[in-house]
């Protein structure tokens, strides 16, 4: 272990360089306190032994600088004043122990530099855990942050996943029924899916749930919530959205999925890749999650029904029927 001695008598310095380096310390000297601090910023010694009155700096003003710099530093002060209180102010100002000279014997210099060594080991090993520990807890952190995530989110899309949706609705729904708002859904299912798996493979139908994940993303608010309802199913919960601007969001999502060039669209049975939309808006449509999501769910059906392509957010009028 590093360890600074700081007197501005030489004779002295020599006697504890001599001690202390036959207990296996690696001893620097310094004549003053100003000394021992430009020593001391150059190296950070654990230990340092010092004497408390020296010409310029005390020994005490050189304890408080070091404790400022490194408050792991353990700091030895020699008195010459065998009064309590000079001992006292410097173990009140960070000092770990005292040496009175003229020193009664080299075995108590040896005795009082092995215990502060080994109370500087300690602390550099406790300050060690505790970055340990720290490191530790925020690695736990990340990994359950990662963790949660996940667990709301669809693997192949990155969209919300059913439940997070469901969870959401609900509470959105309550919300609304709190403040009086209007909460709306969109539903959609892609056209003619099996066909274009069918046609260019599993890999390829993925690759386009992607895009169209990519296109629902991009067309939503924050604050709306954009999910995989499953296989080629997907939701949007609109807060505070009226049925007829909730129309018209579906309504642009549609069309940009209609233009949209996937590879190999031609193939499909109406020569382009489609989505077909039914939209329900709390609380005209429905009270709760349940009802809304059979509301949109039955226009949905509506539409396949009657050509795919089309958003629907009324029910046709009976005569169409
Ligand atoms: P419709 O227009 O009536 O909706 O016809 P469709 O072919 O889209 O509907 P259908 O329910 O017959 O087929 C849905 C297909 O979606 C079947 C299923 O294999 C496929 N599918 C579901 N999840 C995934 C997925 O994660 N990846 C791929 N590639 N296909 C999926
Ligand atoms: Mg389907
Ligand atoms: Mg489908």
């Amino acid at each position: 272990m590093n360890l600074l001695v700081v007197d501005d008598e030489e004779t002295l310095r020599s006697v504890l360089l001599q001690v202390l380096e036959a207990d296996g310390f690696k001893v620097s000297e310094a004549a003053s306190g100003e000394e021992a601090l430009q020593s001391f910023r150059e190296v950070s010694h654990p230990l340092v032994i010092t004497d408390i009155r020296m010409g310029g700096m005390s020994g005490i003003e050189l304890l408080t600088e070091i404790k400022q710099h490194n408050p792991d530093t353990q700091v030895v002060i020699m008195t010459s004043h065998a009064s309590l209180d000079s001992a006292v102010t410097c173990l009140r100002a960070g000092a770990y122990d005292y040496l009175i000279k003229p020193f009664e014997s080299l075995d108590l210099i040896s005795a009082v530099a092995g215990r502060a060594a080994e109370k500087a080991r300690l602390v550099a090993q406790n300050r060690e855990l505790v970055e340990q520990l720290k490191r530790t807890n925020e690695e736990l952190q990340q990994a359950n942050d990662a963790l949660k995530e996940m667990a709301v989110r669809d693997g192949l899309t990155g969209l919300f996943n059913h439940r997070y949706f469901q969870e959401s609705l609900a509470k959105e729904i309550s919300r609304a029924k709190r403040y009086q708002k209007h909460c709306s859904l969109i539903f959609m299912d892609v056209d003619h899916f099996k066909v274009y798996n069918d046609t260019h493979g599993h890999p390829e139908g993925d690759s386009l749930l992607k895009t169209l994940a990519g296109i629902l993303k991009s067309g939503v608010r924050c604050s709306d919530v954009a999910a995989r309802y499953g296989g080629e199913e997907f939701v949007l919960m609109l807060p505070e959205t009226s049925k007829q601007d909730a129309v018209r969001i579906a309504e642009s999502i549609r069309s940009r999925v209609a233009d949209e060039p996937f590879p190999g669209r031609d193939k499909q049975p109406l020569g382009i890749v489609s989505v077909s939309v039914g939209v329900a808006c709390y609380p005209d449509d429905g009270i709760d999650a349940p009802s809304l999501l059979s509301f949109a769910d039955r226009l949905l059906y509506e539409v396949k029904r009657s050509g795919r392509n089309r958003v629907l957010g009324q029910p046709p009028p009976v005569t169409d029927r």
